[in-house]
């Protein structure tokens, strides 16, 4: 069995095959590909002889509809002769995060281009009703227009894109700037949202990725989201240092899956 893990990003679109074991394909621009995704991707189902494909991608889905993307240029179509499932990108990102540390309960955050989560709880990915986990779009106060449409969101402070809007440099070369970047408003916002979840799910471990999230630091944040805690409360923190943690987990969802139907 051959899965092909795609992660469907505000910026770039990962590709994975998994057979037990992760090989690396290619990674895509959003922009310049993502209305011929599907051409793409059916040309890499073909030459990797693939069985099924599990996408994981920055769009809200409830019922197995897709509803918005605030992130992406176009929701696109997707259509295969093979299994396909879909799942939330930052959900992929929870369930590597599972695959990668076993603790039973998980809050697993993302920081790119936007900021996402996804709950683990007792090994199993939690949906709620559907939309579960999304923290970069609890409001945290502020006017700053967030690309879901509302103001004052997590993501419209802490987003890759909004931090390269309020300081007009690429986020990377911000944070190497430790005393400026770890003393910001924006990271102690972020760290209080954290605590926030954490005190309301307990989790055994808060775990960071995303091309911002794994470039953050474990001591600081921990320092951080600790000082916004209750004394009782002590997550572990851990960051998942892996650029395709989403595709990777887009093909560990989609494994479960076809094992489950
Ligand atoms: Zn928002």
């Amino acid at each position: 069995m051959k899965i092909l893990g795609v992660d469907i990003g505000g910026t770039n679109i990962d590709c994975v095959v998994y057979d037990g074991e992760f090989s690396y394909i290619d990674t895509f621009s959003t922009e310049k590909n993502i209305q011929n995704l599907n051409s793409i991707l059916n040309e890499l189902v073909e030459e990797h002889r693939i069985d099924a494909i599990g996408a994981g991608i920055a769009l809200w889905i409830k019922e197995g509809k897709p509803l918005h993307a605030p992130n992406l240029p176009l929701i696109p179509e997707l259509s295969f002769s093979i299994p396909l499932f879909l799942e939330n990108d930052a959900n992929c990102f929870a369930i590597f995060s599972h695959h990668i540390f076993r603790f039973p309960n998980i809050f697993a955050v993302t920081v790119g281009t936007g900021v996402g989560s996804g709950i683990i709880i007792n090994g199993e990915l939690y949906r709620g009703n559907g939309l579960a986990g999304e923290v970069g779009h609890v409001v945290v106060g502020g006017d700053e227009e967030c690309h879901c449409g509302g103001r004052g969101h997590l993501e419209s402070k802490f987003g890759g894109w909004a931090l390269k809007k309020k300081y007009g440099r690429d986020v990377r070369d911000l944070m190497k700037d430790r005393q400026f970047f770890y003393n910001t408003e924006e990271f102690r916002s972020f760290c209080r949202q954290i605590a926030n979840v954490v005190t309301v799910l307990d989790p055994h471990a808060v775990v960071f990725g995303g091309r911002i999230g794994m470039n953050l630091d474990k001591e600081k944040l921990k320092e951080c989201v600790c000082s916004e805690l209750m004394s009782p409360f002590s997550p572990i923190i851990e960051i998942l240092d892996d650029e395709l943690a989403v595709s990777k987990g887009a093909c560990i969802m989609a494994d479960k899956r076809l094992k489950e139907k």
